[in-house]
């Protein structure tokens, strides 16, 4: 049923994710572990000095608890309703909104295809990935600079190297946010998608945007890129699958298990 394939694609995504919490989260469990015991020793040895290590447990316990409240929160967000998607629409309706969060210094420049057809994804989740990748933007150019979003349809065999085999040899859009900004080392773009990797000043990141980003893509059955040049700035495209009637067919037999036979 549907109610069962939402919640198959939400233990998928929290799949993706828990392997990231799972290894924080031991790491601060193994360090209030060593902290108790070194407690429980000096007290039956008849020390009274365990405050540091005490300190040290409850301020680990608390990290962990951080840990599983973003869990929970993620676990309980709303499941994807996938639709016929209208891009250019969309982002000029985001276009209106983004000024205020980008602030004077950024402009934000539009180039958008005309005439394309309509991809298949949750407009919602779309929105708060362009806003989502719009703050990335703006931190990463604090001096000021340019945003620009793009879109455009990309025909069968052009696109991304790594395209998932269901869009293969469907036509499919690409939506395209690129900044003039400080860019990503190799090192930071390799753990980029990493859930809770973050380079920012602690209050600023959580390290969720693009991690949940590519799960909503790859739920989306589309597909995600990063080209980023320290210096120069970063471009995340993502590519969506189209939804015309066709598409929305293959997707639904898909979904069932069968393979589907133009
Ligand atoms: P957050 O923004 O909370 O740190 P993200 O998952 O969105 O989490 O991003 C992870 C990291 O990837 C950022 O901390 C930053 O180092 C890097 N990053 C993301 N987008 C950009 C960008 N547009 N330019 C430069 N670095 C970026």
């Amino acid at each position: 049923t549907r109610a069962q394939l939402f919640q198959s694609q939400k233990i998928e995504a929290l799949g993706q994710l828990t392997g990231g919490i799972a290894h924080d989260f031991n790491n601060l469990l193994q360090g209030i572990i060593g902290s108790l015991e070194v407690v429980e020793m000096r007290l039956a040895s008849g020390r009274q000095d365990v405050d540091r290590f005490l300190g040290n447990a409850l301020e680990s316990a608390k990290r962990a608890a951080t840990l599983t409240h973003r869990l929970l929160a993620f676990a309980r967000r709303q499941p994807l309703a996938p639709k016929s998607v209208s891009l250019n629409p969309l982002v000029e309706q985001m276009a209106e909104l983004l000024p205020a969060t980008l602030g004077e210094r950024i402009e934000l420049e539009l180039d958008l295809a005309p005439g394309l057809m309509p991809a298949l994804c949750d407009p919602n989740l779309l929105e708060s990935a362009i806003l989502n990748l719009a703050i990335n933007a703006r931190d990463a150019m604090p001096n000021g600079g340019r945003l620009t979003i793009r879109t455009a349809a990309v025909p069968p065999g052009e696109g991304p190297l790594r395209r998932p085999h269901s869009l293969q040899e469907a036509p499919v859009l690409l939506l395209q946010v690129s900044d003039t900004g400080i860019g990503m080392t190799p090192e930071v773009r390799a753990r980029a998608f990493d859930p809770f990797f973050t380079t920012k000043p602690k209050g600023r990141g959580t390290g969720l945007g693009l991690s949940m980003i590519h799960g909503f893509v790859t739920q989306s059955r589309g597909a995600i890129e990063l080209e980023s040049e320290p210096g120069r700035g970063t471009t995340v495209s993502i590519y969506l699958p189209s939804g015309e009637r066709r598409n929305v067919r293959t997707h639904e037999v898909r979904e069932a298990g069968t393979r589907w036979q133009p």
